[in-house]
């Protein structure tokens, strides 16, 4: 996809702090962290811009983000975490490539909106 920064990560074109990559997936560090973890997980094709685009033909994708993200908290050692996803500009998506966040390693704050 044009001028989708997660692509561009997902090309090498953009640097990033990888974390885990398969032939299917891309982990790495966020670029403005709100946690002392706090890492994204993706699909590397660009399928879905976000959650909203879940259908019966990509919900095992979906799942499978879910599955290396819950996978990698351990491996960081987080054994409290967060997993969000930003769906739409009011909920403060910037990256319409869908992305779970990952955050922990603090105790988060207990506010959800
Ligand atoms: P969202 O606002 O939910 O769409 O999340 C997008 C996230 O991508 C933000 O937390 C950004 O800090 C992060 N981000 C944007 N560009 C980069 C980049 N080049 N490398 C790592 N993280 C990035
Ligand atoms: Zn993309």
């Amino acid at each position: 996809m044009d001028n989708c920064v997660f692509c561009k990560i997902v090309a090498g074109e953009i640097p990033s702090k990888k974390l885990y990559e398969d032939d299917k997936y891309l982990a790495f560090f966020d670029i403005a962290p709100m946690a002392p973890v706090h890492f994204l997980v993706i699909p590397k094709q660009h399928i879905l811009t976000g959650i909203s685009d879940i259908n019966d033909d990509n919900a095992d994708l979906v799942a499978g983000a879910l599955k290396i993200a819950a996978r990698l908290a351990k491996e960081q050692g987080l054994t409290s975490y967060r997993i969000v996803t930003n769906c739409g500009p009011d909920a403060g998506q910037t990256v319409f490539h869908l992305h779970f966040h990952v955050l922990g390693g603090t105790t988060l704050s207990n506010q959800m909106a």
